[in-house]
Parts: structure tokens; C-alpha cells; sequence
């Protein structure tokens, strides 16, 4: 059975109402745009119709819609007084935070431009960039606490596009990224919800596993890593799902396919080389590999753009730890894809990964009532930064290490090999 496009968007608008919002009867939804207060991009009308539809169909009272225009935006860059970058619309953050306290729940459609500022004042784009976040802080406040349940989802915009899919022609990108998407948000599949209800009990599966086993380490061998690192006592590995305070469960990323926890910062040795490219400040890192010792980098090899990874490293001395710990199978439809996305969402989900840098802080039992001291000398980073580089493939075996020494077989060949 071959979807129509028409069909297809349907079932990406359920797949958000049902499976991402978890849209409860009597409720309100938002539909917004990336960063929360920006409004959903124009161009995203024809999916944000269909949330709209969908949300009202599971039982929801009232859907509101935040537009915007990122061109308005530029004119404003363009023409508006120097001195008027602080100038907020306060309105949009009252509005948000009225919804978010009410427990109304929020999408957030993330299709911008990815170059969009390109070529404006930096000084001005860094201002207004701080004017938001500092007006955000009350709505990222009730956020961080799962106030609500929230997603944040992709749409095509002909600029991502074009990265993406650099060897077609210009008026085939769009619909090749929106056939990337439906494919990578399991909408081919005949029942997506059904599909993804399967998905996120193999990913709980997993994760449960894991927090039973509470292995001490982890070993990576594939061609060129060699690698072991420490997990801290009472490290959690979290999958797709997260409750809202009350008692909503939702899954806030779609696509997901990781289950992740913190390494410890003090316990990595070895050689680990990266299986994708990393685009790091504007610049893409190609084929590189790092060696750890006690925990931290200590020689790195680039077969492009060497110097991009050392400055990264050298941000401050957790940048060069270990922050995150996250494995993927070598089947999931991201991996299968092959492709690098330039988007967070997509590319965190290709293959098991690492993060040099911050450790997230509910990756530790108790990790969020820690102080910074305790938390660190449980093992957990802390950096500025956070960035994640692919390590997973078809040849990836990794083992778990039991307190004792003993070695499991965790993933072969790129595969779940534990016996649950
Ligand atoms: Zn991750
Ligand atoms: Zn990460």
C-alpha cells in the first residue's frame, strides 16, 4: 500500500497529537514554533492544519496557533532602529505561560531557515538571541519540571533541504527531506501509532535492562575504537517517554531511537573513532578518532578540519569528558538512512553516540537536587558545551562490565544481543 502524500501529512499529525502530545479529552494545545515563543513558520500551514484537526478529534476543548514569518523577521534586522533589539513581544511569553500553567499542551514545529541570519550584524543576532532567552526563562522553568507535555518536530524548509540532499536538483529537495522525515517518523508504516507504541516499549525494554544491571563500564570495539568507559553508581538510562507532572506520559522528540545515561568523567581509556562527520561552529569534522586517558582526551586526529575538534576539546576541561552515553541499533531507520540532517533532532538519533561535555543532570539518581560539587563527585561532567558525535555501526560489538569484571554481550554487529 503506497500513502498519498495528503495521507501521509494525516498520519504525521497524529503521530504528534497521539503518540507526542498524548493530547488528553477537554484539553487545550498550542501549536507554536521553534525556541517556543516564535510562532510556527508559514510554510508549515498545511501540517499545522492537520495537528489542528487531529487534536480537536482526540477530545481537545480549544487549539490555539502562533505564526510567524522568519522574512519579517530579516526586515526587521534590516530596517528597525539599532538600539531596539531588546524590545520583546511579552505578549507571547504571557500567552505561552498562561497556556503551559493551564496544562495545555505545546508543539513546537522547527522549520526555519538554517542560514537565515547569515551575512547580519552578529552583534544584533546575539542580542536579540539573549533578549529571548532571558524572557523564556519562567516558560523553560515550567518546561525542564514536564509542567506540560511539549514535542518539538521537523519540517522541511527549502535551505535545510538543500544540505541534506545536495546532489538533487533544487525543485526535488523538499519533497526528498519530506519523504526523508515520513520514513524516519515510521509514517510508511501502515499503523505509525501502532508502530511507534512497539518502538518506545523495545527502546523501555532496553533501558530497563540496563538500570537493573547497573554495569560498572562499557567496552566499544569496532574497526579503530577500543574503548572503555565508567558509568557512575546510579546512573539512569532514560528512553523515548517522560511524564508530565501529572501523570501524562509523552515523548517530547519525534524521531527517538536512543536510551542514554552520563559516563562517569573520570573513567574513559582508549582509542574511539567516530563513524559520521561532525558539524561543529559551521564546519564539518571528518573522520576523526580521539584517545581517552583518565577520563580525558589526550590526542585527536581529523582527516578534516582537525583544528575545529581541538578548539572544541579546549573549551573548558569538561568539553575533553565524557557527558553522554547513548546506544542506538544499527537498524533504525536514521541509521539506515546514512545521511547527516545539520538538525539535532535527526542526527542524535543516527547511531549510538557520545557526548563530549555536559552530563545531564536526571541521568543520575537524584542528579537534580545535587549541588554542582556533589554532582561532580559522582562522576558527572559539567561543561559549556554538549555535543554529540556518532561512534555506532554495522561493526560495533560493545560489552557491559560487571562490578566483578565479568563481560555481557550488549550489542553485536550493531544489534541488541542481551537477553532480556
Ligand atoms: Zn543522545
Ligand atoms: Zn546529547
Amino acid at each position: 500500500m503506497t500513502k498519498s502524500f495528503d495521507q501521509k501529512l494525516s498520519d504525521y499529525a497524529d503521530l504528534i497529537v497521539h503518540i507526542g502530545l498524548n493530547v488528553q479529552p477537554g484539553q487545550k494545545v498550542v501549536v507554536s514554533g521553534k525556541n517556543l515563543f516564535r510562532g510556527a513558520p508559514l510554510h508549515s500551514a498545511p501540517l499545522v492544519r492537520k495537528i489542528v484537526e487531529s487534536a480537536y478529534k482526540a477530545g481537545a476543548r480549544f487549539v490555539d496557533v502562533f505564526w510567524d514569518d522568519d522574512q519579517s523577521q530579516l526586515v526587521r534586522f534590516a530596517h528597525a532602529p539599532r538600539d531596539s533589539f531588546e524590545e520583546f513581544p511579552t505578549w507571547r511569553t504571557r500567552a505561552l505561560h498562561e497556556y503551559a500553567a493551564g496544562g495545555a499542551s505545546i508543539v513546537s514545529i522547527y522549520g526555519e531557515d538554517p542560514d537565515l541570519f547569515n551575512g547580519q550584524d552578529p552583534a544584533l543576532v546575539t542580542q536579540a538571541q539573549r533578549t529571548m532567552e532571558k524572557h523564556m526563562q519562567p516558560q523553560m522553568e515550567l518546561l525542564m519540571k514536564n509542567a506540560y507535555s511539549w514535542l518539538l518536530v521537523s519540517v522541511p524548509h527549502p535551505n535545510w533541504a538543500a544540505k541534506v540532499f545536495p546532489e538533487l536538483p533544487a525543485d526535488q529537495q523538499v519533497d526528498a527531506m519530506w519523504e526523508q522525515i515520513f520514513k524516519l517518523c515510521r509514517i510508511d508504516r501502515e499503523d505509525p501509532v501502532a508502530a511507534w507504541k512497539e518502538h518506545i516499549a523495545q527502546l523501555q525494554d532496553a533501558a530497563k535492562y540496563l538500570n537493573e544491571k547497573q554495569y560498572d563500564a562499557l567496552h566499544y570495539t569496532a574497526p579503530g575504537t577500543d574503548f572503555t568507559v565508567g558509568l557512575p553508581a546510579g546512573h539512569l538510562w532514560n528512553s523515548a517517554q517522560s511524564d508530565t507532572m501529572n501523570g501524562v506520559t509523552f515523548t517530547p522528540n519525534l524521531p527517538t531511537e536512543e536510551i542514554f545515561t552520563l559516563g562517569d568523567k573520570n573513567r574513559a581509556e582508549g582509542t574511539l573513532k567516530a563513524s559520521m562527520p561532525l558539524s561543529y561552529g559551521g564546519r564539518l569534522i571528518e573522520d576523526f578518532s580521539m584517545v581517552f586517558k583518565d577520563g580525558r582526551v589526550v590526542d585527536v586526529k581529523a582527516g578534516k578540519n582537525e583544528q575545529a575538534l581541538k578548539d572544541l576539546l579546549d573549551v573548558d576541561d569538561g568539553a575533553g569528558r565524557v557527558g553522554e552515553i547513548a546506544l542506538v541499533p544499527h537498524s533504525s531507520p536514521i541509521a539506515q538512512s546514512g545521511r547527516l540532517f545539520y538538525n539535532t533532532l535527526y542526527d542524535e538519533n543516527a547511531a549510538s553516540h557520545i557526548a563530549v561535555g555536559r552530563a545531564y543532570r536526571f541521568t543520575l539518581k537524584g542528579g537534580e537536587s545535587m549541588s554542582a560539587e556533589d554532582f561532580a563527585a559522582a562522576g558527572g561532567n559539567y561543561s559549556l558545551v554538549h555535543v554529540d558525535f556518532m561512534i555506532g555501526s554495522a561493526e560495533m560489538d560493545i560489552d557491559g562490565i560487571t562490578k566483578d569484571g565479568a563481560k555481557e554481550p550488549l550489542m553485536r554487529k550493531g544489534e541488541w544481543a542481551y537477553k532480556g
